[in-house]
């Protein structure tokens, strides 16, 4: 079967990401032949993780492309960040309608700017014509056995989170209700310019029991802790850390859903021991970086979710889940 032609503007592209990228020690052999070959140091794990975003349904079609360059590399940072890993290698697949070089060099220049900052070097990459789509692989170090897992949780841990909860998802309604206009410069940023918690993660290595990033949601992701540990939790919704907007929101409307299975936080959940509180605030303060105690590890399986006046809350809506939930994505019509 005869195979669409590739973009010929994936050489320059490679080229100028290459200029951006960090260039690093342990890549003897970058873009440009076959294959890329790559050093991992001894004693170090590879931890790799791979994300593909489609228009339509992870993010609106007429998105900014620098916004998506910067969330196509974050979503997978983010993924690092939950396993404790540093961050190190990128390979990219854009899947392109057509060779626009002002949406490309936007894309390039989000895309590049936060690979930059995390020391990331871009090492191959592939483009083919079609429906506009982005797959990132993102490889990183992590000392052999000290990774971050989902299935470390133990009973009695406190459960955390980091950063504010809720705003992508409230920024997402704003978009697809088609009040984007009103929608401020800050809730947009952080539905299209998510920040890995990369640091924190690296940190967290030694303090937390067990970790996982929140793109599904609170609910949804918490869970895959529990199910991992073999444990179950409480949380409180008086502690879950929110701006104002968001508590705003909640107050006039009553969706804690919105919160708790809205998705796209990209912030940490981890568990850790009671006794190392002192050391996560100290860390906290350290990072300016919020990590909020919303609830502890129970034996009893299953999330309990406490709302205000004491009450159990009944969950009405799953964490986001592309094959569970056909046609719930973002249109773009
Ligand atoms: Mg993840």
């Amino acid at each position: 079967m005869k195979q669409p032609s590739p973009l010929s503007e994936f050489d320059l592209i490679s080229r100028y990401f290459a200029n951006l990228t960090a260039s690093r020690g342990d890549v003897l052999l970058g873009i440009g032949d076959d294959a890329a070959l790559l050093e991992v140091p001894p004693g170090m794990a590879l931890a790799v993780s791979i994300d593909t975003l489609v228009a339509g349904v992870h993010f609106f079609a007429d998105v900014s492309p620098e916004s998506l360059g910067h969330k196509s590399l974050a979503v997978n940072l983010s993924d690092l960040a939950a396993m404790g890993a540093e961050p190190v290698w990128a390979t990219l697949a854009l899947t392109l309608p057509e060779a626009n070089p002002s949406w490309l060099e936007a894309f390039v220049r989000g895309f590049s700017r936060l690979a930059a900052i995390h020391g990331v070097a871009l090492v191959g990459g592939d483009t083919t014509r079609g429906p506009l789509s982005i797959t990132v692989q993102i490889h990183g170090f992590v000392p052999v056995g000290q990774a971050l897992r989902r299935s470390g949780a133990r009973v009695g841990d406190r459960i955390y989170v980091t950063g504010s909860l809720g705003e992508a998802a409230l920024a997402l309604k704003r978009l697809q209700a088609g009040a984007g206009e009103g929608l401020s410069v800050e809730l947009r940023q952080r539905l299209e310019m998510p920040q890995p918690r990369i640091e924190a993660g690296l940190s967290l290595r030694s303090l937390a029991n067990s970790a996982i990033d929140l793109s599904d949601g609170l609910q949804a992701d918490l869970g895959h802790i529990l199910a991992a540990s073999g444990v179950g939790a409480r949380i409180r919704l008086q502690q879950l850390p929110l701006c104002s907007t968001v508590m705003d929101w909640i107050a006039k409307t009553g969706e804690w859903d919105q919160v708790l299975a809205g998705g796209d936080d990209y912030e940490l959940c981890f568990t850790a021991a009671a006794d190392r509180h002192d050391e996560i605030q100290q860390l906290s303060q350290k990072l300016n970086l919020a990590m909020s105690h919303i609830g502890e590890v129970e034996s009893m399986p299953g999330l309990r979710v406490i709302k205000p006046d004491g009450q159990p809350w009944l969950a009405t809506k799953r964490g986001f889940d592309h094959f569970a939930t056909p046609g719930s994505g973002v249109s773009d019509g």
